[in-house]
């Protein structure tokens, strides 16, 4: 039983100032794995005063230091890689293999790059007669889902840490536990007191907290689109700055020159990847009218070949959704999508033969979606497909956009010319072409309802950053 019930505030390890805890879940065998604290708003305040009085220090870090310290944050992230990996697993359910080739290289590529982000970034240039300073914007707090435990803060609290800025962590109440092992992490490498603090709780006491807070000066936010309306409703009170991560219901356009098997076995991968459980998920899958019985007839062939389950079991390539809610809305989005005429091809509602205990649901494929159709406009957030067809380009193109998302958009296809085409007019921030690797370099973010931040790389240390300018001297 892991059981954490303080929070990291300053340097080091303090009891909440409350009593109440808050159970982890393990979602593959509904077992309670451990508790944390239901932080209060005291226990904030705390971390926020310790992360006000270690800024004026951290912010006047050289860059030098400053990438030092990234990297030995990395080298102790690496020390720490079983413990990662059997976390993730056990809080998330996600599949050993996914825990490791996944979740816990996301999170280290996070520091890496930051540090090697700095080598070249400028925090002073010259516009005219003028200087142009890039300074920490200050206090951050940092708000994440549970979705990538260790993706989603790293890639925060690197950009933070590049710029100067110290924070408050309030990581999600379901995967509480990657983030203390970030902590232990963090005080292994030396990162200085107050720099870092975590509290634990709930969205409505911590989180709201730290949206209102008069002495946060930015929080940085990961999750849903509600939450985020709320986080910028409190923080424009104290005219804070928010950069806002959310959902998506993303498009894969499948090009009528791709091989139908190889885009296939893309759009399900895009889709049952962390069992569907992804901001980025390819949920909408757009396949030219002609080219429809021979998509489905590939997405048939495959998906049986596909394994989930046990999470400890390795050859599995996902596990159960990460909680009992979580299992009743995407039952109800499938129970939508029946009664809106969409055509079941795959899975459907229900748990899966075998694996009636923990919170698994079925890879459902629908066919026949029309673009207006429930599960075809709102994020399900599970393994669930949508396919949707064209009759040309443009039409596809209308459909892609056809959202109030624009978090991402992949193309799958030969004709360079029409995948420039589809990739330069799908609205949103992150495209990819043939299910190209990440670029951890590149910018990521989201158009429209997906949010107004860019995280990764030197676009994330960006948003840690106020800008200055000084006349009059040299
Ligand atoms: P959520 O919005 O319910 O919770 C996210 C975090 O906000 C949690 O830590 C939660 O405790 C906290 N929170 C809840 N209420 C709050 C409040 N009133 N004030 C401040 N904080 C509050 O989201 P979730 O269910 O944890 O995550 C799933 C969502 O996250 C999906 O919509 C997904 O698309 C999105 N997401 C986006 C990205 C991205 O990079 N764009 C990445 C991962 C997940």
């Amino acid at each position: 039983m892991r059981n954490r019930l303080q929070h990291f505030i300053n340097g080091e390890w303090v009891d909440s100032t409350g009593s109440k805890t808050i159970e982890v879940i393990n979602p593959a065998t509904e077992e309670v794995i451990g508790r944390i604290s239901d932080g209060t708003q005291e226990d904030l305040d705390k971390a926020v005063a310790a992360a006000r009085a270690a800024f004026p220090s951290f912010s006047q870090t050289s860059k030098e230091e400053r990438i030092a310290m990234l990297n030995r944050i990395a080298d102790e992230y690496e020390k720490r890689k079983d413990e990662i990996v059997e976390v993730i697993t056990q809080e998330l359910g996600s599949p050993l293999s996914i825990s490791e080739q996944t979740h816990y290289n996301l999170g280290l590529a996070h520091y890496r790059q930051a540090a090697v982000e700095l080598e070249n970034f400028e925090f002073t240039e010259k516009r005219g007669g003028a200087v142009v300073r890039k300074e920490p914007i200050g206090v951050s707090g940092l708000i994440t889902p549970w979705n990538f435990p260790t993706n989603q803060t790293s890639t925060k609290l690197a950009s933070a840490f590049a710029a100067g800025c110290t924070v408050v962590l309030k990581p999600s109440e379901l995967t509480p536990f990657a983030a203390i092992l970030l902590a232990e992490i963090f005080q292994a490498a030396g990162v200085p007191k107050g720099v870092f603090n975590l509290v634990n709780g709930y969205g409505e006491v911590v989180g709201n907290g730290i949206s209102s807070h008069p002495d946060i000066d930015f929080v940085s936010f990961t999750g849903s689109g509600a939450v985020g309306q709320k986080i910028t409703e409190n923080a424009a009170k104290t005219i804070k700055r928010v950069a806002l991560e959310l959902g998506g219901k993303s498009p894969l356009v499948v090009l009528d020159d791709a091989d139908m098997s190889k885009a296939a076995q893309i759009a399900i991968s895009n889709v049952v990847f962390n069992s569907g459980q992804v901001c980025v998920a390819a949920t909408r899958t757009l396949v030219p009218k002609s080219k429809h019985d021979e998509f489905i007839a590939a997405v048939k062939a495959i998906l049986p070949n596909i394994a989930y389950g046990d999470p400890q079991d390795k050859k599995n390539v996902f596990g159960p959704l990460v909680s009992e809610k979580q299992y009743n809305r995407v039952q109800g989005y499938i129970q939508k999508g029946l009664e809106e005429g969409a055509t079941l091809v795959y899975g459907g509602p229900g748990k899966p033969e075998g694996l009636e205990k923990g919170y698994y649901v079925k890879p459902t494929v629908f066919a026949n979606v029309k673009n207006d159709m429930t599960i075809a406009q709102e994020e399900i957030f599970g393994p669930v497909m949508s396919i949707i067809t064209y009759e040309d380009l443009d039409e596809a193109i209308e459909i892609a956009n056809d959202t109030v998302y624009g978090l991402a958009g992949y193309v799958v296809g030969e004709d360079s010319e029409k995948v420039q085409k589809v990739a330069n007019s799908i609205r949103a921030g992150h495209i990819t072409v043939n299910n190209a690797s990440m670029e951890f370099s590149a910018p990521f973010g989201g158009y429209k309802q997906s949010g107004n931040g860019r995280e990764w790389g030197s676009y994330g240390i960006e948003e840690y950053l106020e800008v200055k300018s000084i006349v009059g001297i040299g």
